[in-house]
């Protein structure tokens, strides 16, 4: 996903951004609702962290529930927002196998319907589970072993109970037919039946917020994934459905409409799974044997061979830092569509007006942007942090859009080096509020706020600096990609991982970042030839070696946050920090006052 500044007209093609938000200070939107946050608890961080041996289970595997976290003070979570953000027990009692979501999509009548079949493998005996389908959509049947299920709705949940006990290891299928006129939402619509310029029908659906089950059923959490999926989507025959995973074919019916069938071969989030319906044009290239192609409105064929021409540039760049593109049997693509851009798995769309920068500007200010096409890049970054590498609960959405924009700088610093990297990140600092943490609270699908973004990214700046090891940071990333590639996971699996691989506890560290609102602020006291150090920060036991003196001959210090003394020969005003490594804050006092 990503965000927009309105401080510039917004485009006329492009759907409202942002529903129900708020304007930040400084002038842009940020396409997420600041939550406050409550803190794991340790015990909740132990049951999630993998245990040395154990491995962590892969996206369609199903990880342990969260423990209960400490009591939150923010208001109590609606019924609505338990049923759709909590890993409750009708949806743990269960794991994930396969999806296939077969449907036929009228235009005409902006309606849609057809079948998911839902494979899964029970985890415990019950006769109960829990799907979810938007109240604006019907249910027709669930069918399980050609019997009629019993179900029951609220909000946007379906519970479906069976006439028999389900046995835990056991393997079910199920019918869910649907049909309906879905609403269209949120951002990007979830769903949106719209023309494209030139009139032709373009329906395409952009659903990271509301959630998949705005348009199809499904198990609608970041928690528990399918193993791989099918998708046959059926549509009149001079449309194009560009999808996710790999085009297996498509068949003419004869009745005016063609199905498309698409097969995805990988774990995939729900809200990734995306129908994009137009009148495209289709071009393709590939990167060694790596597939990769291209669904454009035909009037921007031409532009979009030159524009899409830096994939293959971003998919090196990621490629080296982070190794194999994670979904090579279902190829690379990027669609055309009049929102900005989504991460959507293998099927990236893409709305950035076949020009560098963010809409036409210089995204970060300082003559970066403009070198690259951000769209292609961000949106493409996710497919290693998003869809790779998932969060398990959006109150961790940070995985996603922190470490993403930390890709863009990391693209930035292999096309035009550190130097260019470095002013892209701090021009980020522009961007940070610091007005509520990043990890929000668990179980209630609330997006973080857009720090989780720049301050996101400013800290794994930061953290680089605290391993102050290029060669060993590079081999963390690699590491940590291949770690967790596949993989649902929370912050603590991170933490675990890099306090391992360094030998350090870098716990208070991700914590002061993450999980409180404030950065550390490095407080100087100068004395004659002495200054006095010391951090000020939430964690008491915050930690972290940083840069100062002068920018020729950088000394390393080791606050804490506790008084420390060295001796310096540079006066007050001489004596630097190296701010643009750090994320932090620096005050300087004289001890006279
Ligand atoms: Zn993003």
């Amino acid at each position: 996903m990503i965000v927009l500044r309105v401080s510039e007209r917004r485009p006329v093609d492009t759907p409202r951004m942002w529903e129900g938000g708020e304007v930040s200070r400084v002038r842009f939107l940020i396409a997420v609702v600041a939550s406050s946050g409550r803190r794991w608890s340790k015990m909740a961080a132990l049951l999630v962290a993998w245990s040395g041996s154990t491995a962590l289970p892969a996206h369609g595997q199903t990880p342990a529930a969260p423990a209960a976290g400490k009591a939150a003070p923010a208001a109590k979570p609606s019924r609505a927002t338990i049923l759709r953000g909590e890993y409750g027990a009708l949806r743990a009692n269960n794991d994930l196998l396969y999806y296939h979501l077969d449907i036929r999509v009228d235009p005409k009548e902006q309606a849609l319907g057809g079948t998911n079949t839902i494979r899964f493998r029970m985890l415990k005996d019950d006769s109960k589970i829990q799907l979810d389908l938007n109240p604006s959509l019907s249910v027709d049947k669930i069918v399980f072993r050609d019997v009629a299920l019993k179900f029951e709705r609220e909000f946007s949940a379906v519970f479906v109970t069976f006439p028999e006990t389900l046995k835990e290891g056991q393997v079910y299928s199920i019918d869910f037919h649907y049909s309906g006129k879905p609403a269209s939402t949120g951002r990007f619509g979830g769903i949106s039946f719209r023309k494209d310029p030139a009139g032709r029908p373009w329906i395409y659906t952009s659903c990271e917020m509301q959630g998949a089950s705005v348009w199809w059923p499904c198990k609608d959490q970041w928690r528990d994934e399918v193993e791989s999926m099918d998708l046959s989507v059926t549509i009149p025959k001079e449309l194009v459905d560009a999808s996710n995973g790999r085009l297996v074919g498509k068949k003419d019916l004869g009745d005016g409409t063609t199905r498309w069938d698409w097969h995805v071969s990988y774990p995939i989030n729900s809200y990734c799974v995306s129908l994009n319906i137009g009148q495209y044009e289709h071009f393709a290239d590939s990167l060694g044997d790596l597939t990769l192609d291209f669904y454009v409105l035909p009037e921007n064929l031409e532009k979009a061979k030159k524009q899409f021409a830096q994939a293959k540039g971003m998919l090196e760049a990621f490629q080296h830092y982070f190794g194999e593109y994670p979904f090579k049997k279902d190829g690379y693509k990027l669609i055309e569509v009049p929102y900005a851009g989504m991460e959507h798995q293998s099927a990236v769309t893409y709305g950035n007006r076949y020009a560098n920068g963010y809409l036409e500007r210089d995204w970060t200010g300082v003559g970066i942007s403009t070198r690259f096409d951000f769209i292609i890049v961000h949106e493409s970054g996710h497919e290693w942090f998003g869809n790779s590498i998932s969060a398990a609960d959006r109150s961790d959405m940070w995985i996603h859009e922190g470490w993403t924009t930390y890709l863009e700088v990391l693209y930035v610093e292999f096309m035009y080096g550190r130097a260019d990297a470095l002013k892209y990140v701090n021009a980020y600092k522009a961007r940070v509020r610091n007005a509520s943490r990043i990890i929000g609270n668990r179980g209630e699908n609330v997006s973080p706020p857009g720090d989780q973004y720049f301050k996101g990214a400013l800290f794994l700046n930061t953290l680089r600096s605290v391993v102050d090891d290029d060669t060993r940071w590079w081999a963390l990333l690699r590491g940590l990609h291949e770690r967790f590639k596949h993989k649902n996971i929370m912050t603590e699996d991170l933490v675990e991982y890099f306090n391992r691989e360094t030998g350090k506890d870098l716990t208070p560290v991700f914590d002061q970042y993450l999980r409180h609102a404030a950065i550390p602020v490095l407080e100087l006291k100068f004395d004659e030839a002495k200054v006095s150090y010391r951090w000020k920060a939430d964690e008491k036991a915050f930690a972290m070696p940083v840069r100062v003196g002068s920018k020729d001959n950088w000394q390393v210090i080791h606050p804490t946050t506790e008084w420390q003394t060295t001796t310096t020969a540079l006066k007050k005003d001489e004596f630097e920090v190296a701010t643009d490594l750090y994320y932090i804050g620096v005050s300087k006092k004289s001890s006279e006052g």
